[in-house]
């Protein structure tokens, strides 16, 4: 068995949007030219702010959406929208908002079977033992078997979106932001959930976020996203200890004043998404720019730990790291 379990081998996903009255196509990057490896048992987690290419790129690791060019492989096969069923045996999501994710006009047990019924898994009695199974073990009582998701708190109608991504043993889980839409009381308690849930089942957790603080709670590797691109990518020990790009930087110092209004960090760096004309796209908002950064892109320069792409990362400092 490989040890590499989810690959991404330059992934560029490119969007046309027709603009104005005359239609004009302009041309959107939403993921550029990004390649990873995710370790098998391991949780990679992915951060950055809304609109850096974050869902995008889960829509694809789901077979959602085709990248435009490059390749996605799950244990060295490869994912094509074509497989979105095979996929979704290998690969399963968790959203963001258990409110929205979950048809109110199903029971809890319709709703975490329904992946056993399309995948022709079972029949009836068999279903609804597995039902009961997954009940125990995200927490849920068995009473919540003929619940509707409108009888349920949203800390609850999580694990019943958890069940239903579980109920299939998916070797990859993409957690899409599972928690920021719950209480901050129940954040904890559904995090160890799926910290347990890995534990217990051997999962991979593909842990998307733009909470730096429940990412250092469970990550062991973590990429930094801007604009569709990867500017750093390090241990979690590592990032947090000594982030090396100033967008990272200032995601991590965002943890400290965050806008618990809008929900997402303020980094007090502007909110710019326009990226540099040329050179390095985190320019026009860069507290540390120097001259060399509005002419030319920055090179990777390698950590031992990861890397990351800045102008200001002398060798002596990644020498000395
Ligand atoms: Fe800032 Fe320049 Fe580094 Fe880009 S290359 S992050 S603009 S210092």
């Amino acid at each position: 068995m490989s040890e590499t379990l989810l690959e991404l081998r330059h992934v560029t996903r490119v969007f046309d949007l027709s603009q104005g009255v005359f239609r004009r196509v302009a041309r959107l990057t939403a993921v550029a030219d990004v390649s990873l490896t995710v370790k098998r048992g391991e949780v990679f987690a992915l951060v950055g702010e809304s609109g850096s290419g974050k869902t995008t790129l889960a829509k694809m690791l789901l077979g959602l959406l085709p990248p435009s060019s490059g390749e996605i492989l799950v244990d060295g096969a490869p994912v094509t929208a074509k497989d979105r069923v095979a996929i979704s045996r290998r690969v399963q999501p968790i959203f963001q908002d258990p409110y929205s994710s979950l048809n109110p006009r199903k029971s809890v047990a319709q709703l975490i079977a329904l992946p056993l019924i399309v995948h022709g898994v079972g029949n009836r009695a068999s279903r609804r033992a597995k039902v009961m199974e997954m009940l125990d073990l995200v927490g849920l009582s068995r009473r919540h078997y003929d619940a509707y998701p409108g009888q349920l708190s949203g800390g609850q109608r999580q694990r019943v979106a958890i069940a239903r991504a579980l109920i299939l043993r998916p070797e990859v889980v993409i957690c899409d932001e599972p928690t920021s839409a719950l209480d901050v009381s129940v954040q904890a308690q559904i995090l160890n959930l799926l910290l347990e849930l890995k534990r217990e089942l051997g999962l991979t957790y593909f842990f998307i976020s733009h909470n730096l603080a429940v990412v250092e709670h469970l990550a062991d590797r973590v990429a930094v996203m801007y604009l569709g691109r990867f500017v750093e990518e390090r241990s979690r020990a590592g990032l947090f200890a000594s982030p090396r790009h100033p967008y990272t930087r200032a995601l991590l110092e965002s943890v400290l004043t965050p806008d618990p209004d809008l929900g997402v960090p303020d980094t007090r760096i502007g909110n710019t998404t326009a990226g540099g004309e040329s050179g390095c796209p985190f320019n026009p908002r860069c507290p540390d720019a120097i001259d060399i950064c509005h002419t030319t892109p920055p090179a990777v320069r390698t950590l031992p730990d990861g890397w990351a792409t800045c102008h200001l990362i002398a060798e002596e400092a990644v020498s000395a790291s």
